[in-house]
């Protein structure tokens, strides 16, 4: 039997150093995926390549891990989410085109985790109201909780990983967690696999001892933002980018960061609450009074490029003097280059497209990866190409602070991959940690 521990709420979260905003997730079964956009992008050749040099990481058969290593997992989990196409572009990306092209730049249309129930109403970020939007909730989830493989223990908060040594060196043994009214309560277990996120896995690992591990100077450092902004022009005509599925198209050309090191999505805005608490002008400085109110009046004539700019992992995600979890960042001058470039690129397609000015949002996060990277090299990660512990057996991470380095496309799809491939490795049994047969869970 499975067991999932499932949180109530967002747990409080500070970010110092003038980092992208306040990053962006979802407290729910299903995590983020539940209330984001859905682009399903697979890794590029270039991005493997960043793996093995940050970490060494290696495949089963000990050569540089790439992309036939990943590629069946990517299969199997499109298949499960019904990955499709998406060409149905309105009218919002129509009116970026002409200015792609005048820039020698081309828009394709995007893949994604929406079936055809999706009726472009934009609620992605709110909760599809349709279930077009898939997820991992209602692909993964729902079924083995139907069929009594899982067990969900909701509004609970995993607050240690139980570690003993049973004779072999450090062990996971289970997991400590509070109850819906903080009660506490453990579960014990043959493996523990932590899937609290890249901002919420390091903590707990923290909090549960494995920092003063050798491996421990790894858990929580790397921590990636895959820092973005939306750019918005507006226009004559009404664009209606807040009522289409936010993301039909994108670019990239300059994804490699020898050719800019930045991906450019097309085209939404924001809903009307974070278009208004988020517009800001060329400065980065948020509007207000009659600017912004002005602006708002004309919310339907604004289209916007969401550009993802490629990073150097050097956030931090740690726990603080005062036990919370704590975040760092800074942005090197070759990331500030990268994102002043995506910045300057979406502005002169707008402009190009016929804008008659271009406002934008400040730096936000929401693909936060990197912060228990996996590898092969022990000395430069924090677990095992397997994703287990490189000093506490029996002790898994399965979700984006295991990836190497930051992806330059968006990583849901990457990240349910490699939890996909250690699903396999837990189900063959080869590991021996279980001490009913691995069959037994089988799908
Ligand atoms: C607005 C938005 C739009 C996005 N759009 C896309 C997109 O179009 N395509 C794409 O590929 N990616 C997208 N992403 C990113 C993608 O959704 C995430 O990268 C991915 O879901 C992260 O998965 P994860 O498993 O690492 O973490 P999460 O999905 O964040 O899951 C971690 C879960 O663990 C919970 N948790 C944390 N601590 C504890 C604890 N102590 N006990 C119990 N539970 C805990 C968290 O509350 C959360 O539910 C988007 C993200 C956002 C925010």
């Amino acid at each position: 039997m499975l067991i999932a521990v499932v949180p109530p709420t967002q747990r409080p979260r500070s970010i110092s150093n003038g980092g992208p905003g306040r990053p962006a997730g979802s407290a729910s079964a299903g995590g983020t995926t539940a209330i984001n956009t859905k682009v399903a992008l697979r890794p590029a050749g270039h991005d493997y390549a960043k793996w093995h040099a940050a970490t060494g990481l290696l495949n089963d058969r000990g050569q540089t891990f790439s992309e036939p290593d990943l590629r069946p997992y990517l299969e199997r989990v499109e298949g499960r989410l019904g990955v499709r196409e998406r060409s149905d572009w309105q009218r919002c990306v129509h009116t970026v085109v002409p200015g792609f092209r005048a820039l020698g730049a081309e828009l394709e249309p995007v893949r994604s985790y929406t079936d055809h129930n999706c009726m472009r109403c934009g609620s992605c970020l709110q909760g599809c109201p349709t279930n077009a939007g898939k997820n991992t909730l209602n692909t993964f989830i729902q079924p083995a909780l139907a069929e009594g493989r899982l067990e969900l223990r909701a509004d609970c908060e995993a607050r240690r990983i139980l570690v003993a040594d049973r004779g072999a060196g450090p062990e996971a043994t289970g997991v400590e967690y509070t109850g819906p009214g903080g009660e506490p309560h453990l579960a014990e277990a043959d493996v523990v696999v932590v899937a609290a996120g890249a901002l919420g896995t390091p903590g707990l690992l923290i909090r549960s001892g494995l920092g003063e591990l050798p491996a421990g100077r790894h858990i929580g450092a790397h921590l990636g933002f895959h820092p973005a902004r939306i750019v918005m022009g507006e226009f004559d005509e009404v664009q209606d980018a807040h009522m289409v599925y936010p993301i039909t198209a994108h670019c990239m050309q300059f994804a490699r960061d020898s050719e800019g090191g930045f991906i450019v999505e097309a085209s939404t805005v924001q809903d009307p609450i974070g278009f208004a608490t988020a517009l800001s002008d060329s400065r980065d400085v948020p509007l207000w009074g009659e600017p912004l109110t002005e602006a708002l009046r004309r919310y339907r004539y604004f289209t916007g490029l969401l550009a993802l700019v490629n990073d150097e992992n050097n956030g931090t995600a740690g726990v603080g003097a005062d036990g919370q979890d704590r975040f760092t960042f800074s942005f090197s001058e070759q990331e500030m280059e990268r994102i002043g470039r995506a910045l300057v690129f979406a502005r002169d397609v707008l402009e190009a497209s016929g804008a008659k000015r271009v406002l934008q949002t400040p730096v936000l996060s929401t693909h936060l990866q990197g912060s228990c990277r996996m590898g092969s090299d022990p000395g430069r990660s924090a677990v095992t190409a397997r994703a287990e512990s490189h000093d506490v057996r029996r002790l898994f991470v399965a979700d984006g602070s295991v990836v190497p380095r930051t992806l330059s496309v968006n990583p849901s799809l990457t990240i349910m991959a490699l939890a996909e491939r250690l699903a396999d490795y837990l189900l063959t049994g080869d590991h021996g940690y279980f001490r009913q047969q691995a069959a037994s869970l089988a799908r």
